[in-house]
This record gives structure tokens, sequence and C-alpha cells, in this order.
């Protein structure tokens, strides 16, 4: 895979650790994601197959295999230093 902003490079395959919203907001978690990190400028792309994946656990077509509880903090919305 090429990456988009025009790098030489080839890009890295990594599994990663990705937490998506759903519509609602809900936070999901996704173990062991494929995605593609260009090792030049750090840019990453999803693999069309992941980006399926995601899309089925989105809409609920995929069921979780667990859990995941942990606290959560929003720097944006309002962590006063
Ligand atoms: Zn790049």
């Amino acid at each position: 895979m090429q990456c988009p902003n025009g790098c030489l490079f080839p890009m890295e395959e990594r599994k990663e650790e990705k937490v998506f919203h759903r519509n609602g907001g809900e936070p999901v978690i996704v173990s062991g994601l494929i995605i593609y990190v260009c090792s030049n400028c750090g840019q990453e792309s999803m693999p069309l197959s992941s980006a399926r994946i995601v899309e089925n656990i989105l809409t609920e077509r995929l069921k979780p295999s667990g859990k995941f509880t942990a606290e959560l903090y929003e720097v944006s919305s309002g962590c006063k230093f």
C-alpha cells in the first residue's frame, strides 16, 4: 500500500487497538485491527478489509468478544489544569 501523502516509503502493516464511536457516541474498542502506517510521515491508512470489519462492528453485525471498561478522560471537554 502506498502512502496517500505520496511518500516513497512502503507503508508498514501494524496491528493496533483502536477506539471508534457509534452514532450515539458509545465508544467501542477494536483490538488487533490491521492498519498501515507510513514510516516516513506517520500517516495511517486502513485497508478495505479492516474498514469493513469496523463497519460491521459499528452497525452491530459483529458481536463483541468481551467487554472492556476503563476510565475515560476527554481532554477536549473541559479538563482544567
Ligand atoms: Zn507518508
